[in-house]
């Protein structure tokens, strides 16, 4: 059976500055790559040439994730949701925002995703939504509804093929160690860790998982100018360069090509570690 994989993110930029090295990896190994994207990215941080074109932007950033997904090696599905902003945003209370979805309309979409697909493997954000956007925790928890869903002929029965059950539910994640290190490195450059992101409204010292949880790790070293490749055309959002001035591009490439996940379902018992997400999924 041909090995399919599908990544549903919140925004046009996840899946490169998220697990765009893993999603390149498996694509160049010949696993048909699908990502879905909830949102159109119109909330997110702009920079300065986009300020006062906020009304254009939706439709830059699709072009950008065309990009991007194309780099990767993907194939691209829009979930159509407005974006929502950082916590506390004004942009929440927009009737369109994902937040504001009807979740079971929202769950509907990935379920008809999974049965017409038919992936093996499914990706998603984890339930803090790696920094907390409300847009990453909607995006986890309908997709994990979706993939517990998507199964059962009970559930969603007008809505897609045939039922079919995904084997496995990967949340992305962090090790802190690494935000240890970051956060280091911004204390050492004089900058406040807990006033992290353009708008400075990320708190990194809360951010990533602890090394004990991280089931799964794959190492996309090789598959790292993709990745950088798909986050530079993400230019409305500054092409992922903003981390990359603080260490040279070899010594990024050797700390941080690996993607860590935690093993939604099935749970990895008795601390099993694993180095592909297929495997024994098929
Ligand atoms: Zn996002």
């Amino acid at each position: 059976m041909k090995r399919t994989l599908l990544a549903v993110l919140a925004h046009p930029d996840d899946e490169s500055f998220g697990p765009g090295g893993t999603l390149a990896r498996y694509a160049a190994e010949g696993t048909a790559v699908h990502i879905a994207i909830a949102t159109d990215g119109v909330a997110g941080s702009v920079v300065e040439a986009y300020k006062d074109k906020r009304e254009q932007l939706a439709a830059v950033r699709e072009k950008e994730l065309e990009a991007a997904v194309a780099v990767l090696g993907g194939t691209l599905h829009n979930l159509g949701y407005r974006d929502s902003g950082y916590i506390n945003d004004p942009a929440n209370n927009h009737p369109q925002a994902f937040i504001q979805a009807d979740e079971t309309e929202a769950v509907g979409k990935v379920v008809r995703l999974i049965r017409e697909l038919q992936p093996q493997v499914i990706l998603t954000h984890d339930e803090t939504g790696g920094y907390f956007h409300p847009d990453h925790i909607m995006c986890c928890k309908i997709t994990t509804a979706a993939f517990h869903a998507a199964g059962d002929a009970t559930q969603y029965p007008d809505i897609g093929p045939a039922p079919f059950q995904p084997k496995r539910l990967f949340y992305t994640t962090m090790p802190n160690r690494w935000v240890k290190i970051m956060i280091l490195l911004m204390r050492l450059r004089g900058k406040d860790p807990t006033r992290w992101g353009r708008n400075g409204d990320i708190d990194m010292t809360r951010v990533g998982a602890d090394p004990s949880q991280i089931t799964t790790t794959i190492d996309y070293r090789d598959y790292w100018d993709v990745k950088l490749a798909a986050s530079a055309q993400h230019t409305s959002q500054g092409g992922g360069t903003s981390f990359s001035r603080m260490m040279p591009g070899w010594l990024q490439k050797q700390l941080f090509g690996r993607d860590s996940f935690i093993r939604a379902y099935p749970l990895l018992r008795n601390g099993r570690r694993e180095k592909d997400l297929f495997e024994s999924a098929g």
